[in-house]
């Protein structure tokens, strides 16, 4: 079976109607974007299948995987952070991924990183402006987005870090580090 039939088989059968509309949302938001911006259409609606994988886990089976693949103590207890990491390892095991770029996508979706690439660019934004969110200023951003990647995901990052901080919770540097390599693109780009 190809990976985008064994995908979706498993997402019809095991996500909730919340997660399989959110991750179809990403995965044809992130087809549009790949058509747009020149990036592999197959490897950004395969990204996209995958990316939450693990994401309605419960936090206890997250925190055995954490253990278990001997992932950064900073992923326990915190599903936020976790779920990409592990998804990206998994996709390896149970889907057979090989496929650096597929596979980074799918572990910096929540965090993004300095010098992402397209297709990494393009799974980080396309889960932020899919058309079942619904946050202030996702309008601005789904706009910006289709003019000036970089700067949309910027202001992405921006609100979440923006978002973490009020809310108390732990900020993973990856975050920090690619709010300023964003800051610098769109400051040259000026
Ligand atoms: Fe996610
Ligand atoms: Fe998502």
């Amino acid at each position: 079976m190809d990976s985008i039939e064994k995908i979706k088989t498993h997402i019809e059968k095991n996500f909730s109607e919340k997660r399989k509309k959110h991750t179809y949302g990403v995965a044809n938001t992130a087809l549009e974007l790949a058509k747009q911006y020149g990036c592999d259409e197959y490897k950004a609606e395969l990204a996209a299948l995958f990316h939450d994988l693990y994401r309605s886990i419960p936090v206890n089976v997250l925190n055995y995987h954490v253990k278990h693949l001997e992932l950064d103590k900073k992923y326990i207890d915190n599903a936020n952070l976790s779920h990409g990491k592990i998804a990206a390892i998994m996709i390896q095991r149970d889907f057979d991924i090989s496929d650096e770029d597929i596979i980074n996508a799918v572990s910096y979706h929540t965090t993004g990183r300095p010098n992402m690439s397209l297709l990494e660019k393009i799974i980080y934004i396309a889960d932020a402006v899919e058309p079942n969110r619904n946050y202030p200023g996702v309008d601005e951003l789904r706009r910006v987005v289709k003019e000036d990647l970089d700067k949309a995901i910027y202001m992405s990052l921006s609100r979440t870090i923006d978002y973490v901080s009020s809310e108390g919770n732990y900020l993973d540097k990856d975050t920090i580090h690619a709010k300023e390599y964003f800051e610098e693109i769109i400051n040259k780009g000026e």
